[in-house]
């Protein structure tokens, strides 16, 4: 049997670096500088400059940053926030946290993202946030978005978790709302060797506050002025995030050839392909495929040796864990039908052209049968 393609390939990123991740490392912890400390501060200004944001403050996860972007916003109980039921749920885990109510809008066929053309109608006097997610590294349809939410006195803020450096009109991510949350999580575009996170924003009192409320609610030792969290990032996290953030544009244009090859490859198979609106520069954390028959597609490919996934085979709506929201089945009929089409190919920087070829290969002898 061929050698397996693995969905993911860590070890291929961590290989050509690991020099100077492991001097980054020594340093690190010759430093005792373990939490926060000078190589997170300078991550944080690296990443800040990177998507052209003032401020960036590192969390010990996309998900505490998320929770605290609506802490900032002071959303609290009885609030509601628009979202998008297909997304992963640490989206949804945010508007939880402070005891507010997500309230689900269902995406675009194209872009699997939110669709600013339902938004409108979900609105209510309860409302206090939009919460689009540039799913799959493809930005939302923001200009609509920000529209919407200046005429309702609502503020946007962006789930950046899947987009580090993709482009709105030209723009990158981040900027756009109130603030960005994004995630270094070991298979993002941007990971560390473990868990970390980011929030990015332009206004310096959010910035100041998200500092404070990182750090058990204290901007100065031992005085605490409001219940905090122990939300801060590592130094060794700092460390690693820092020597791999200069090669992210290299690796972006890597996972938009594989893009672009496998639009070459697959174009005739009965796949419907990903596909990129005029004004977005996907940076493709995912490669994601529709096809009804996905399920008999997916075993044919692992028994083959191609890794392959599902995001997500399970809208937030239907969770067991959001019942209590009284959502029933239909009510969301494109995210349903997205969650059960969907399936996700190998996209990494790292992956030859034999490779990919093998997969749409491998994808043509299951249509053939
Ligand atoms: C990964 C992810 C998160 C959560 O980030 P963590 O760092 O894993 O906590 C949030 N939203 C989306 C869309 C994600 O993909």
């Amino acid at each position: 049997m061929p050698e397996k393609i693995p969905y993911l390939d860590l070890p291929a990123q961590i290989r050509p670096l690991r020099k100077a991740i492991d001097a980054a490392i020594a340093r690190n912890l010759d430093a005792c500088s373990f939490c926060l400390g000078p190589d997170v501060v300078q991550f944080e200004q690296d990443f800040a400059k990177f998507c052209g944001a003032e401020h960036c403050i590192a969390f010990n996860s996309g998900t505490s940053a998320l929770h605290i972007a609506l802490l900032l916003l002071r959303v609290g109980p009885g609030d509601e926030v628009i979202t998008t039921p297909y997304t992963f749920v640490a989206t949804s885990w945010a508007i939880s946290y402070v005891n507010a109510r997500p309230v689900y809008v269902d995406i675009d066929d194209a872009t699997f993202n939110l669709d600013p053309k339902r938004i409108e109608k979900a609105i209510t006097p309860r409302t206090k946030v939009i919460l689009p997610v540039h799913l799959y590294g493809h930005p939302v349809e923001l200009d609509p978005i920000l529209a919407i939410a200046k005429q309702h006195n609502l503020a946007v803020v962006e789930d950046s978790a899947q987009a580090h450096g993709a482009k709105y009109r030209g723009k990158r991510v981040g900027t756009f709302g109130a603030s960005a949350c994004f995630s270094f999580y070991p298979g993002k575009n941007l990971g560390a060797a473990g868990e970390g996170g980011a929030l990015v924003t332009n206004n310096p009192e959010f910035a100041k506050r998200a500092r404070a409320l990182r750090e058990h609610g204290s901007s100065v030792r031992y005085f605490h002025d409001e219940v905090g969290f122990n939300y801060r990032m590592e130094g060794m996290q700092g460390a690693v995030l820092g020597v791999k953030l200069p090669h992210l544009n290299t690796w972006t244009a890597g996972r938009q050839r594989v893009a672009q090859r496998y639009a070459e490859l697959l174009s005739d198979t009965p796949l419907q392909l990903p596909t990129q609106a005029s004004w977005a520069e996907s940076v493709w954390h995912l490669y994601v495929v529709r096809h009804p028959q996905r399920d008999g597609l997916k075993q044919h490919l692992e028994a083959n040796g191609v890794g392959c996934a599902l995001h997500y085979p399970l809208p937030l709506h239907l969770q067991t864990c959001y019942a209590n929201l009284g959502y029933q089945t239909g009510a969301f009929p494109v995210s349903e039908k997205a969650a059960r089409e969907c399936l996700s190919l190998p996209i990494y920087p790292e992956l030859t052209d034999a490779q990919l070829q093998r997969v749409a290969a491998v994808i043509k002898e299951f249509f053939a049968k």
